[in-house]
């Protein structure tokens, strides 16, 4: 698929987000000559379950969401990955995201296969008793292909710690106590210390890690991040902690730009009163749009899939993308920033902080012991460096992008374990 014939046809043919997720996963396959067996297993998913969620609103109308859980390959061990609430959360998205899981986890070498969960909903038009009850009659209808050593879920959009609290409890009612059936629980119930701040770390250390390589000091390198959830918020404080200029950040009631740096702690203490990043000063407002193509150095989608198309692409000014959200960056989009020289670092890398303190919460309920946040952020910034670094080296040997490096490391590894099983 040439960038050029993307960037001159006039109506592009939507692909959905599972069909650009298997274009990387067979470019990758064709470079590393994977069996093509292998390819065939990993097209579609190992199981999706697809489930009514009844919910009684408080208003005493019964509403009828739809749920899925889908677990997209468990060659190299349970399968992992987050549930997302949210209106777009459909059964193509939920496949896509299971399998970006998949790679995830593998090219991290954690011992987990790839999953996602999703209702489509729009929690931000919930109340807290209609959430809870959502999430509790979600949990008893996707119960069965659960388990600490099966299916472990976790947040995503749209969900968070409570929800977490809530799956677990409602999964203990009828399975028995069970700590290690969620990862990113509040701590009170057994999560990790860290957790919260894992995916922003994790951001922000690829971050840091790349301008190491650039020779460039954080100090004279200017960063838009947009969102401002857990993400990006996270991204926000740490990436300016480690020295980083943040000249604008958004969330969806909009934006502030100010080419000095904002300074985030002031933010925060504005977000805190005002539930919004929009109207904080000394800053100037810029929708969500504009600070896609705002001139920055290194640009970080944070919130929604999709956000870097043909549409925009050409006109993005930043040198580098790191990809904070999911699936940021649609294939036209990615070639279009190529074709441009802009290097992304891909998703399954930028954002692997969060699943790999998962890991960490999960080994920790296993054994009944909690680890210092010390401890925590030490393993965490060990292995997003080494898997960095092991990134960028594969892909200065082959000549590939990173996101080409992440995904041949990745399907690599989980090509193998399909063969070491004997699946096929
Ligand atoms: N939802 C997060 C992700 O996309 C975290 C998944 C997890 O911790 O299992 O990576």
């Amino acid at each position: 698929m040439g960038g050029a014939d993307m960037t001159t046809t006039s109506e592009p043919r939507h692909v959905s987000p599972t069909e650009s997720v298997l274009q990387s996963v067979i470019a990758a396959a064709d470079r590393l000559r994977t069996p093509p067996e292998v390819v065939d297993l990993l097209r579609t998913s190992w199981r999706e379950v697809r489930a009514q969620v009844p919910v009684r609103m408080d208003d005493r109308t019964l509403r009828i969401f739809e749920g899925y859980r889908v677990q997209h390959n468990g060659a190299r061990g349970p399968y992992k990955g987050g549930v997302r609430f949210h209106p777009k959360a459909d059964l193509d998205e939920v496949r896509a995201l299971a399998m970006l899981m998949t790679y995830k986890c593998a090219l991290m070498d954690l011992p987990f296969g790839g999953a996602k969960g999703g209702v489509m909903c729009d929690p931000t038009h919930m109340s807290e008793t209609e959430l809870n009850r959502l999430t509790r009659t979600y949990t008893q209808h996707i119960g069965m292909v659960l388990g600490v050593n099966r299916d472990i879920p976790a947040p995503d959009m749209g969900t968070n710690q409570q929800t977490m609290a809530w799956m677990m409890d409602a999964y203990g009612a009828r399975y028995g106590y069970t700590p290690g059936i969620v990862t990113g629980k509040p701590v009170e119930l057994g999560g990790s210390y860290g957790r919260d701040q894992a995916t922003g770390r994790g951001v922000a250390i690829c971050m840091r890690e790349l301008a190491r390589m650039e020779r460039v000091a954080p100090q004279d390198i200017r960063v838009a991040i947009q969102g401002y959830g857990n993400v990006g918020s996270w991204t926000a404080r740490i990436a300016s902690e480690m020295g980083f200029r943040v000249i604008a950040v958004s969330d969806v009631k909009g934006g502030i730009w100010n080419p000095d740096g904002i300074d985030i702690a002031a933010l925060d203490r504005w977000f805190a009163v005002a539930g919004s990043v929009a109207g904080f000063e000394p800053a100037e407002p810029i929708t969500n749009e504009a600070l896609l193509e705002l001139d920055c150095d290194y640009l970080v989608p944070a919130a929604i899939g999709e956000v870097i198309t043909e549409e925009n692409a050409a006109r993005v000014k930043a040198r580098v993308v790191v990809e904070a959200a999911n699936h940021p960056v649609t294939p036209a989009g990615d070639a279009i920033l190529r074709a441009k020289k802009v290097l992304v670092l891909p998703d399954i890398l930028a954002n692997a902080g969060g699943v790999t303190v998962s890991y960490f919460e999960w080994t920790q309920n296993i054994q009944q012991f909690r680890w210092p946040l010390e401890r925590v952020l030490d393993e965490l910034e060990k292995r997003m460096v080494a898997t960095f670094d092991e990134l960028m080296t594969r892909a200065a040997r082959d000549g590939t992008q990173p996101r080409e490096a992440a995904f041949d490391i990745g399907l690599e590894r989980v090509a193998r374990a399909i063969q070491l099983r004997g699946f096929v």
